[in-house]
């Protein structure tokens, strides 16, 4: 008898929405109290995440169209530091990097990769398909 009025207590356990604030009633677990709410809050974190990532985004996808202009259809080239930069590369933003066998670290922008190659030239190279 003991444990069912302990569970009872759960069940009926009051919370606050997290969208609204309105206490929910139902199971100990739940989060909001209707599913508007529950649609509204989320919709609202995906603008957050959207707002917070737009930024850097845009940088790592310009890099790699600036990669890729460049390159054209080939998948290994040594491209002048001055071009890249006039272009408005981003040297900072990259999604990876990558040391490879000779201890020289590549830094990845999604299918390409780039490594200082000497004062004026970086090597860049495209992931095969
Ligand atoms: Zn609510």
């Amino acid at each position: 008898m003991q444990s069912f009025k302990i569970f009872f207590d759960i069940c009926i356990m009051k919370k606050k929405c997290l969208q609204c604030g309105q206490e929910t009633l139902g199971r100990s677990d739940k989060k909001f109290c209707s599913l508007v709410c529950k649609n509204t809050f989320a919709a609202s974190q995906r603008r957050d995440t959207r707002d917070a990532v737009a930024e850097i985004d845009g940088y790592l996808h310009r890099n790699r169209e600036i990669l890729a202009t460049l390159m054209g259809n080939t998948a290994k080239a040594e491209l002048d530091r001055l071009v890249l930069t006039r272009t408005g590369f981003k040297y900072e933003y990259h999604t990876g990097t990558y040391l490879n066998k000779d201890g020289k670290m590549y830094r990845i922008v999604y299918d390409y990769a780039w490594m200082d190659f000497s004062d004026q030239k970086i090597l860049v190279v495209r992931k095969k398909q």
